[in-house]
């Protein structure tokens, strides 16, 4: 062990298995570790640096609101907080009714909708006439209380139950949703591309499906974009691709950049659910992190990185496609939120062969590869990944062909 091993082993909770690398500094596409290797990231913290590592709009954002106003209360508004809640509307299409919540991450953001959906089911006397929430299994939303009641893992929330009542975990089908749905639920929470399950879409026509059987049922429907907003998916957010409005989206990761910020923007009548005193963050839509963002968004904007995302995320599909592996089966996801399916269960294997190469990818489960990169790759980039990945697929399998051959040559 090296002495950040050590140091990892002794000062940090153990909620997390081995880090990879100990990494010191990024620019762009690439990060460097202690032992100063140059990595490149495919994964961008989880879709999380848009613009990837150290961008100047990042770094002059930070440096020019920190000179400015850093933090104040939330007993005050700030220019940067007004820009950005402007922005996130009229990105979302929330109109002139919408409203923003910031919160400081993507499972505070679901938090608040959790109350919000409990603010919409209560009934004239105070007792919940909508006391069932519906969310989907295989989904992910945080790993707070209130977003973990919602996320389908049992492995998950069963330490930690009992767990706020009412949620219910139902298939991510038309046909279950319509068998679920009834005038007792006060919300669908679902993704649009479940990313830590694996980078599975919703079937084709679910959001559809999902925000006509809301509307008749009077229950709201919130879509969780903290994985496939701010243009990940090639399009703002993954709900444009169905051309719906929901009530509800939940933002964090891409919006920040690397900033750590979240948000809940309400569309039409949920806008009226929260009143002052239902909800509140110390730290929520402070000047500094809702200046990052609002910079980054203008960023993403003007340098036209949504269409970047959808052309570089076919183009990288094409890559993949063509790579003669057979541990390789299936591609899946949308614009730059990639799910390569593998023949077998040894997503880890390939995560340790392409992180010696000098590439940083994550198994989203034993059997998937999740590529998340900056929204800024170019074809170097993608040219580089191709290089990567091919050789640490062919690392991968010129081992399990020597363990093959060592189990058949065993006495
Ligand atoms: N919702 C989705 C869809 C996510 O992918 C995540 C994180 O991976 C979260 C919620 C939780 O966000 P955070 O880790 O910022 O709390």
């Amino acid at each position: 062990m090296t002495v950040w091993q050590d140091d990892v082993a002794r000062d940090l909770v153990r909620n997390v298995g081995d880090r990879l690398a100990l990494l010191t500094r990024g620019e762009g596409s690439h990060v460097w570790d202690g032992d100063d290797k140059r990595h490149l990231d495919f994964l961008a913290g989880i879709a999380v640096n848009s613009l990837g590592h150290a961008h100047p709009v990042f770094v002059e954002a930070i440096a020019k609101q920190a000179a400015t106003l850093a933090h104040v209360s939330n007993y005050f508004a700030t220019p940067p907080q007004l820009a950005l809640a402007a922005r996130l509307k009229r990105l979302a299409g929330a109109g002139i009714d919408g409203r923003v919540y910031f919160s400081n991450s993507g499972a505070e953001a679901n938090e608040a909708a959790f109350k919000l959906a409990r603010l919409h089911g209560i009934g004239r006397n105070g007792v919940a006439a909508r006391p069932r929430i519906l969310a989907l299994e295989n989904g992910f939303h945080g790993r707070t209380i209130g977003s973990l009641a919602l996320t389908a893992k049992k492995a998950m929330r069963e330490p930690f139950e009992p767990m706020p009542a009412g949620v219910e975990h139902i298939p991510a089908t038309i046909e279950a949703l319509e068998a679920a749905i009834d005038d007792r639920v006060a919300a669908i929470v679902v993704e649009p591309i479940q990313g830590e399950a694996g980078v599975v879409e919703l079937p084709e026509g679910y959001l559809a499906a999902a925000r006509s059987l809301t509307l008749k049922h009077g229950a709201l429907l919130i879509v969780d974009e903290i994985q496939t907003g701010a243009g990940r998916t090639g399009a703002w957010f993954g709900f444009n691709h169905e051309g719906i409005t929901p009530d509800a989206i939940t933002l964090a990761k891409g919006i920040g950049g690397g900033f750590p910020i979240g948000a809940l923007v309400t569309f039409g009548v949920a806008s009226s659910l929260f009143t002052p005193g239902s909800h509140g963050s110390t730290f929520g839509g402070n000047p500094l992190g809702t200046a990052v963002a609002n910079a980054v968004l203008a960023e993403i904007e003007d340098a036209g990185l949504v269409e970047n995302a959808a052309r570089r995320g076919a183009q990288l599909r094409e890559v993949i496609e063509r790579i003669e592996s057979p541990l390789i089966t299936g591609v899946r996801g949308r614009g730059l939120l990639i799910g390569i399916v593998l023949s077998s269960p040894i997503a880890n294997a390939v995560v340790a062969a392409a992180q010696e190469r000098g590439l940083i990818v994550n198994a989203a489960n034993p059997e998937t590869i999740r590529i998340a990169p900056a929204l800024t790759i170019g074809d170097a980039e993608i040219a580089e990944f191709e290089t990567l990945f091919t050789a640490a697929l062919a690392d991968v399998q010129a081992s399990l062909a020597a363990s093959e051959t060592e189990k058949a040559t065993a006495p």
